[in-house]
């Protein structure tokens, strides 16, 4: 079976010779054939295209060609992330339809490296949500157990990435939303530093907080895709000059010296599972007993973490959502009685419940008379809360807390109150806020459910961050662990 194998471990056999990417491919469409109609991790799926980019690959190796890092590998990516092929629907019915006109950075690097993209998986609409239930086309289901969550908004990636209904792919992380998935199914998430990887071509939620990161079964296969996707590009103005470090050399050099904070704030929470805060610790203490030295650090700001980025996110989010009006971009509504209706019917009609909240919250956070109390107040407690890491790394390399409060969630059971789900954004949102990078990976279960331990670095730091963790997982099973649904 080849799903036991890790995306560098497939590219190796394929590129010796051992079995073809056609082979895998089609092992990979099958299972999503098999396991997609119960889980809905993907919103579509290209097979014919990913059979012929398979054979170019299988072609390219038996003319003893060197065709990239994630040669012949089936992966996915969020549907969020335009395509030149096949539809970009951001799980939202406003773009049920939309045919991008060309590729995302990260879609063309991935293809340059050889990667079969297989399919675009399930997200909430827009980005906008933490378990894939505001999905237009309905939720993703978690592999470990189908009555709960995948975590959001990149639910549908980490579930296809738990089932092996590819072997990793890209997913998108405004507030949280590859590590918290990640830590709900049981996977490895990373968020990169603002800027290494282009946005060029993700469509835009939050602009100044948005990062695409890889979502992966190990921590090896998360630098295999940093590697591929990180890097500067013209097209995003925001994106990082310097040169990118070899991200695969890097794991191997032994880790000395290592000192790991633990922030008081993260530990505190009302609504933390004892189960989650024990586990997280059982990883810390590893660390301990391993040389690391155990730092306490303080993030003093934290308690205004989640009002912050429900502030700012919706704000730019209702400025980015209002290309779709039904001329310019997305749905159209049939019969409009004059233009005014024409654009009220069709966003009316084209969004759901939560994106609309969003834009009323950020309308109102930017209008006149309440910019100064609400957006303006919310931009210096990102600068208070960037601040609270700059000192806390003065002290610690990394800083080792949850990823979410607690384990997958039973459907339904947030679902009426928003303030409820914005919650579980309560360990991830800082890391957007202060643009610093932040992993997570499996560090235990709970009633059969996983959980994860978030890795937090200063500003391009990752290299570090998958050294950290990769020290751990090669040390435990966890990663080994299969759910109940999968390939
Ligand atoms: N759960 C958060 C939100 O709803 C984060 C989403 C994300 O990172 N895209 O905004």
């Amino acid at each position: 079976m080849l799903s036991s194998l890790t995306a560098r471990e497939l590219r190796d056999k394929i590129a010796a010779g051992e079995i073809t990417s056609r082979q895998a491919t089609q092992e990979v469409l099958t299972a999503i054939d098999h396991l997609n109609p119960q889980l809905h991790a993907y919103n579509s799926i290209f097979p014919q295209r990913a059979i012929e980019q398979a054979e170019k690959i299988d072609a390219a190796i038996k003319r003893g060609e060197k065709p990239g890092l994630l040669a012949g590998v089936p992966i996915y990516i969020k549907d969020n992330m335009c395509t030149n092929w096949g539809a970009t629907t951001c799980s939202s019915k406003m773009l049920e339809n939309f045919h991008a006109p060309y590729n995302a950075t990260v879609v063309e690097k991935l293809q340059a490296a050889g990667a079969v993209i297989v399919g675009k998986t399930n997200l909430d609409e827009f980005a906008m949500g933490s378990s894939t239930e505001n999905s237009a086309f309905g939720p993703s289901k978690n592999p470990w157990n189908t009555k709960c969550v995948p975590g959001g908004s990149s639910g549908g990636a980490a579930a296809a990435t738990a089932a092996r209904l590819a072997f990793g792919g890209l997913g998108s992380d405004t507030g949280g939303s590859i590590r918290q998935p990640a830590s709900l199914c049981g996977i490895v998430g990373l968020k990169p530093t603002y800027g290494l990887v282009s946005r060029y071509g993700l469509v835009a939620f939050a602009s100044s907080l948005d990062q695409i990161g890889p979502m992966t079964q190990t921590v090896e296969d998360a630098a295999l895709f940093l590697q591929v996707i990180a890097g500067h590009d013209e097209k995003d103005s925001t994106s990082w000059p310097d040169a990118i470090p070899d991200y695969l050399a890097e794991l191997k050099t032994p880790m000395t010296g290592l000192r790991i904070g633990i922030p008081r704030e993260y530990f505190d929470v009302e609504g933390m599972e004892p189960e989650v805060k024990a586990a997280v610790q059982g990883a810390i203490d590893w660390y301990k007993s391993h040389g690391a030295t155990l730092v306490d650090v303080s993030l003093p700001h934290t308690k205004y973490g989640i009002a912050a980025y429900y502030i700012i996110a919706p704000a730019e989010a209702s400025s980015n959502l209002a290309r779709y009006d039904g001329v310019h971009y997305g749905h159209r509504t049939h019969t409009p009685q004059d233009l005014y209706d024409l654009y009220a019917a069709s966003r009316g009609e084209g969004f759901g419940a939560e994106v609309k909240r969003r834009i009323m919250l950020g309308t109102y956070a930017l209008s006149a008379g309440y910019a100064d109390k609400f957006y303006l107040q919310a931009l210096k407690v990102r600068a208070l809360i960037k601040k609270d890491f700059d000192d806390a790394f003065q002290k610690c390399d990394v800083i080792a807390c949850p990823t979410s409060p607690s384990v997958a969630f039973e459907f339904g059971s947030k679902g009426d109150d928003p303030l409820q789900m914005y919650l579980c954004d309560v360990f991830t949102v800082t890391c957007n806020i202060a643009g610093i990078p932040g992993l997570s990976l499996p560090c235990g279960f709970s009633r059969n459910l996983p959980i994860g331990l978030q890795l937090l670095g200063p500003t391009f730091s990752e290299k570090t961050l998958l050294r950290v963790a990769q020290q751990y997982e090669s040390a435990h099973e966890w990663s080994k662990k299969k759910p109940g649904v999968c390939a």
